[in-house]
């Protein structure tokens, strides 16, 4: 399906002078105190560009803690107008969006377990209509991109058009070192099909743990995201929520200070150089293109041969031989196992196609 949105770009609701967006702050607000203080060390810190902080939460059970709701939202009026940041908060039903909007709310984002519900979002899309703020899009809990560019769609189609994407990873079947398996090529593929669209990175949501945060968010910064959002509380351990994975605000400022921002484009000299680079790869693909052509033609005379003495296209234990031999030869040039293991699986799946097209055309 053909898809575009029509978007501003994110300089147009936020200045961040050029720098990723930092959006900052307690996975829940607890108490006025806690709001406040929190809020004020991230403004001291001088990092973050947006306050964030959850007010109802979307719990996996029921019994843990579920947010403070409404009473919390005067907290964050007050908390964006000590620091004069603008403030973010999940809504998941538009009575959330109507106090939201009500208690000055500047941003709101659309929660995981929101996104992947088409009813749940229209219904947010249809309270949006005609208002004015910039919406965040959670990628859905389970990894399925066309739930999320839904999602994404349905807003636009309401006239949202202040929206971005938050990847914040996708539930794990298994067990893995992530809470939520980040999936880059999901977000990248979102980004290859919206260009426009900003895309920020969740590392806290992925990571589920202070120690893999750095590594995540740097992640998210070569692959040239637009900005992080980043749980911080004063003191994490004692959070109600989210305790793992939440920095304090002198933490978190440490961390961003040591990640590398990378440049969206190159100084000349670095551009010519990676050209030649480049230049050189385009020669290697397209040999590696003739290889392959080359090889299909031999592909074709072993199927006639098979075809005038009887013998199926398809032998295990050749399959075997040739996963084996391939294996080994990339292991001793230092391939990535899994690039060979699947490259050869292809290739013999095409190899096999063909020999059947040969031997189905002579008999026909
Ligand atoms: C959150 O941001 O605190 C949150 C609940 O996130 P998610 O929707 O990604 O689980
Ligand atoms: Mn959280």
């Amino acid at each position: 399906m053909n898809a575009s949105l029509d978007i501003l770009p994110l300089s147009s609701w936020i200045n961040t002078e050029g720098k990723p967006l930092v959006i900052a702050g307690p996975c829940s607000a607890e108490t006025e105190e806690q709001m406040l203080e929190t809020a004020s060390q991230i403004k001291k810190e001088g990092f973050a560009h947006v306050l964030r902080a959850g007010i109802w939460k979307p719990r996996t059970r029921p019994g843990s803690f579920e947010g403070m709701g409404e009473a919390a939202l005067p907290w964050l009026q007050a908390a964006k107008k000590e620091t004069g940041l603008p403030v973010a908060i999940e809504v998941a039903n538009p009575q959330h969006i109507e106090l939201a909007l009500k208690y000055g709310v500047d941003i709101l984002w659309v929660g995981a377990r929101t996104t992947v519900n088409p009813f749940n979002v229209q219904e947010l899309a249809e309270a949006l209509r005609g208002v004015d703020v910039p919406v965040l899009v959670k990628n859905p809990v389970n990894p399925d991109l066309q739930l999320w560019i839904g999602a994404l769609e349905r807003l636009n189609q309401a006239g949202v058009k202040k929206l971005g994407a938050i990847h914040r990873g996708f539930s794990n079947a298994q067990e893995t070192k992530y809470r939520n398996s980040p999936m880059w090529n999901i977000a990248i593929e979102l980004k290859t099909l919206f260009p426009e669209l900003p895309v920020i990175g969740d590392p806290s949501h992925m990571a589920g743990k202070r120690s893999l945060l750095f590594e995540i968010a740097q992640r998210a910064l070569d692959l040239n995201y637009d900005g992080l959002i980043i749980e911080s509380h004063r003191d994490p351990d004692k959070a109600w929520s989210d305790a793992s994975q939440q920095l304090t605000p002198p933490a978190l400022a440490e961390m961003l200070h040591e990640l590398h921002v990378r440049k969206e484009s190159y100084p000349t000299d670095y551009q010519s150089q990676l050209e030649v680079v480049r230049g050189k790869i385009d020669n290697l693909d397209r040999e590696l293109l003739e290889n392959l052509a080359n090889r299909m033609s031999l592909v074709e005379k072993l199927a006639e041969y098979k075809r005038d003495n009887n013998v199926a296209a398809y032998q295990v234990d050749r399959f075997r031989e040739v996963l084996d031999t391939r294996a080994a030869w990339g292991k001793s040039l230092n391939l990535y196992p899994a690039l060979v293991d699947e490259l050869f699986k292809l290739v013999h799946m095409e190899s096999i196609r063909k020999q059947t097209e040969v031997m189905n055309q002579i008999n026909a």
